[in-house]
């Protein structure tokens, strides 16, 4: 944990106190990620759990499928829609999927609960790991939350309740829970199903006062914040207790200022995709370079991806009950939808190469394709981004002096 630490490779996920008994607790580190701190003895057991499954040193490998992209992952199904259920698909991030995956999930029998992230009630800029047990509980928590979130935080609790969960969460969460599910087999029993989304990388707390400032609304006590939703690609809103309500566009807020607060770690992420997930779901737009969609607001759509056959099984079962509509997508227009994860991934071993030459850690990245993505970067695409990770690591380092 220290060397992940040190070299900047924690992504936030939580497992390591999850898994601690008390001895580790996650607390927000300047500029505002969640890190874990040392607060007791760790024992045997723990660490050697923390030692296989924290993404910052080793990321879940890939599971066989019909088709492995190096940049898409496995493929059982590809294909886009939205849910049925109106107020779903407007509540949520893209076409809602996420959601009504859960909520079918749920209401079939298939798990008693849904863990996933919402708002915190108290700072609704901040996030907390929701519960939710109702279908009503599970879209209230629908929607993208840009900041950070350690969902494996409550990983004992989980475990301590038994039953079976869906869990919802990031790409790396979800490499956490699978590799820490080598070591314990109650993970498996217990949380039967992991759904996860593209992810483009975690901003920090300071990217959300950027926000803020931007809105005018910033050291007000706010009663509600969104960072989408309720359209798509959905509006950033800040609603303050005295009733005042502000917005800014999603090319605004994610562009101008959250995208420019991103963690290190998501920047050599070598799966943001959710490559060991049942099924990941992301915007199914055409966008540019950037990740931005060619319109300005219309009906959610997502991009759905089954990568298990847990996944598959469920989408299956989700669209047979109308939970979901949905039509399959030749998964060559995912690199047009995805032009930026398409780059970070072939970029990532280029990122990843800079950091042994500096004496910095790198995170272990085996059955991912990273090498296969790779071949797939122009030499000075790779040069620029090798020599610009010197550079990053090497400025890093003397600012700490
Ligand atoms: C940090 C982050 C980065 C993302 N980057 C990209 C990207 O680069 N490209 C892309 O296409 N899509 C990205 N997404 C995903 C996208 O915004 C949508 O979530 C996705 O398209 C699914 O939409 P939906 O309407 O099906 O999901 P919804 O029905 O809105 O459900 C979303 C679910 O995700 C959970 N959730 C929200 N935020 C978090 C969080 N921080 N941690 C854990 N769980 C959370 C919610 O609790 C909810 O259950 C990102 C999402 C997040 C949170
Ligand atoms: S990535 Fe997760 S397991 Fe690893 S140190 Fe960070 S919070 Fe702990
Ligand atoms: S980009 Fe990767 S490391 Fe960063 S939050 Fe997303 S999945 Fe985790």
């Amino acid at each position: 944990m220290r060397r992940v630490l040190a070299g900047e490779l924690c992504s936030g996920c939580g497992l390591c106190a999850g898994v601690s008994g008390g001895a580790i607790r996650m607390r927000d580190d300047a500029p505002g990620y969640n890190r874990p701190e040392v607060v007791g003895p760790v024992d045997a057991a723990a660490e050697r759990l923390i030692a296989a499954a924290c993404p910052g040193a080793a990321v879940a490998a890939w599971q066989d499928a019909p088709q492995v992209h190096p940049y898409w992952g496995p493929l059982r199904e590809v294909m886009t829609g939205a849910a049925v259920d109106p107020a779903v698909r407007f509540q949520g991030s893209s076409g809602g999927v996420v959601s009504a995956l859960a909520i079918h999930a749920l209401t079939s029998g298939l798990v008693d609960r849904v863990l996933h992230v919402g708002a915190d009630l108290a700072a609704p800029t901040r996030n907390r790991t929701l519960v939710s047990r109702s279908p009503a509980e599970v879209l209230a928590g629908a929607g993208s939350r840009y900041t950070a979130s350690s969902p494996l935080a409550d990983l004992a609790a989980i475990l301590a309740e038994g039953g079976r969960a869906a869990f919802i969460g990031k790409p790396c969460d979800v490499s956490a829970l699978r590799q820490a599910a080598k070591a314990d087999p109650r993970v498996a029993t217990h949380v039967p199903l992991m759904i996860s989304f593209f992810c483009g990388g975690v901003p920090s707390h300071d990217g959300v006062e950027r926000i803020l400032r931007a809105m005018k609304v910033s050291g007000q006590p706010l009663s509600a914040f969104r960072y989408r939703g309720q359209g798509w690609p959905g509006l950033c809103v800040a609603e303050t207790t005295d009733g005042a309500r502000a917005e800014l566009t999603y090319r605004e807020s994610w562009g101008a200022h959250l995208s420019k607060e991103v963690q290190f770690r998501c920047k050599i992420c070598p799966d943001a995709v959710g490559g060991v997930a049942d099924i990941a779901c992301a915007d199914a737009w055409y966008g540019d370079e950037s990740g931005y969609p060619s319109f300005e607001e219309q009906e959610g759509r997502s991009l759905i991806v089954a990568r298990t056959e847990a996944g598959s099984r469920l989408l299956a079962a989700a669209l047979g009950a109308q939970a979901l509509q949905a039509e399959p997508l030749d998964p060559r227009e995912i690199d047009k939808m995805q032009p930026s994860q398409a780059r970070r991934k072939r970029l990532v071993l280029a990122r990843t190469a800079a950091l042994p030459l500096v004496g910095q850690p790198r995170p272990r990245m085996a059955g991912l394709k990273v090498g296969a993505a790779a071949r797939k970067a122009s030499a000075p695409e790779a040069l620029r981004n090798l020599l610009g990770t010197l550079r990053r690591t090497l400025q890093g380092r003397r600012s700490r002096l």
